[in-house]
């Protein structure tokens, strides 16, 4: 598909609500991020270490935080040359930040200037952080592009198939909310709970919106999938393609879901922290980070390069409160090769989801938390929903919500399950509940784990 700037800008002049100066500007980036996706590797590494270099010489100049952090390491801004340079200083956590957080805010910016997110912090406490209103720019570029690689484009419909509601509506003015649903041409179904009834408002809801595009959260989008073909559903809407994100997104899920509606599904992994951080193109072999934005490391002290490491990002791009080596608690492998797409932009495979995810089975293997309750879901009839709780190495909590086909078998069959997937040794308790609930941010976890789990990790 064409990308014709010259049209697109055309458009934003023609529509009085939105010739604002923000438009013009994300366009911009946008134009160039459409390019820079096929520059050559070592001249995206270019631009990181570019980048990198202004922001270490910033950061450490309007960033009491970073000025003391950076003496602390003796790291020189000035002598930064290339990525191993960075190995210097010590990584960023989200404690750091919860305790730092006006140290970390750039002097050179006023308050007025910087705009206030908030995610799930480290100890469930929410994770206060500011990005400057240009990065808001190019954060919605990346995003855009990644929603173009699909086919979509600016002026298509989609239809946000998303955890919580309050998640658009808390940053929604009146003129944001109008450009929402005429100008984005954007619809929102509230995933938090999942009903029977609320699906099959979805159904017909998505039938008369007729979108391009569906952006859900892994889990939502699956239920759905499997929602409809469970019950024989046959006049359902079926979009030209489908991403996912916010949640790990499984083989047999993805799977499930392009059968369903028939399309492509594109995965994406991002934070609110830093926005898209990878997404797939239609290759669908490891998501393609958006380098222009981000500089993505994996944890050097994994104890090898196949296994899953932890995943650490400096935003190349937020001046206003600098993240540099920021460390999340998601863990990634790196996609080594070229991508048949043609871009160069490096690649990243999520390795099972979060940290906290992980459980780890009676002869210590690290399993996929979220993959083990789907086999669960999948293998026993009887079981609409399940969590996995683990308590300690040798200890289960199973919350199961019991389907319309649980039996006096069930019970039996779940407790053979839980010796074939995690070892005889596995003790139990199986708590039955009527739903299980999403966290405050709206995602569904599969699996919680007690205990530290990189203990493990091999
Ligand atoms: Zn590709």
């Amino acid at each position: 598909m064409d990308f014709d700037i010259q049209q697109i800008a055309a458009k934003f002049l023609l529509d009085p609500l939105f010739a604002s100066y923000e438009k013009s500007n994300h366009i911009e980036q946008l134009e160039f991020y459409e390019r820079s996706q096929y520059f050559p590797k070592e001249q995206v590494e270019q631009i990181q270490i570019d980048l990198l270099k202004k922001m270490l010489l910033h950061s450490y100049k309007h960033c009491p935080f970073y000025t003391k952090r950076f003496d602390a390491a003796s790291f020189d801004p000035v002598k930064f040359q290339s990525f191993d340079d960075l190995q210097k200083l010590p990584v960023l956590t989200k404690s750091d930040i919860q305790n730092n957080l006006n140290e970390l805010k750039a002097s050179s910016y006023n308050q007025s200037e910087l705009i206030e997110n908030k995610t799930g912090g480290s100890t469930g406490s929410p994770l206060l952080f500011y990005h400057d209103r240009k990065r808001l720019f190019s954060r919605k570029a990346s995003t855009y592009r990644h929603d173009r690689w699909t086919g979509w484009d600016i002026g298509y419909k989609s239809a946000y198939l998303w955890g919580h509601h309050r998640d658009f509506r808390s940053q929604l003015n009146w003129k944001s909310k109008i450009r929402a649903e005429f100008y984005d041409r954007k619809m929102v179904l509230d995933t938090s709970d999942i009903t029977t009834e609320k699906m099959t408002t979805f159904v017909n809801e998505l039938l008369s919106f007729n979108p391009f595009l569906y952006v859900a959260y892994a889990n939502a989008m699956y239920l759905f999938a499997r929602f409809i073909k469970e019950n024989n559903i046959e006049n359902y809407h079926r979009p030209e393609a489908i991403i996912t994100s916010a949640e790990l997104l499984t083989g047999e899920q993805r799977a499930l879901i392009e059968e369903v509606f028939e399309c492509k599904v594109y995965n994406r992994y991002g934070c609110r922290e830093t926005s898209i951080v990878a997404s797939e193109c239609s290759m669908q072999k490891g998501m393609h980070i958006s380098a222009e934005t981000l500089f993505v490391e994996l944890d050097k002290s994994a104890k090898s390069e196949s296994a899953p490491a932890k995943i650490i990002i400096t935003d190349l791009l937020n001046f206003g409160m600098p993240l540099i080596r920021y460390r999340i608690e998601d863990m990634g492998v790196a996609v080594e090769g070229d991508c048949d797409c043609g871009r160069e932009l490096p690649r990243l495979d999520i390795a099972g989801g979060r940290v906290t995810d992980f459980l780890v089975t009676a002869d210590s293997r690290v399993v996929s938390g979220a993959a083990m309750t789907i086999y669960f879901v999948a293998t026993v009839a009887g079981i609409a929903q399940a969590q996995l709780i683990q308590k300690a190495k040798d200890e289960l909590h199973l919350k199961i919500v019991k389907s319309k086909k649980f039996t006096t078998e069930t019970e039996p069959e779940i407790e053979q399950n839980v010796k074939n997937f995690f070892g005889e040794k596995m003790k139990h308790t199986i708590e039955y509940v009527d739903s299980i609930p999403t966290t405050a941010s709206g995602k569904y976890r599969f699996s919680i784990s007690e205990i530290d789990v990189l203990e493990f990790l091999s």
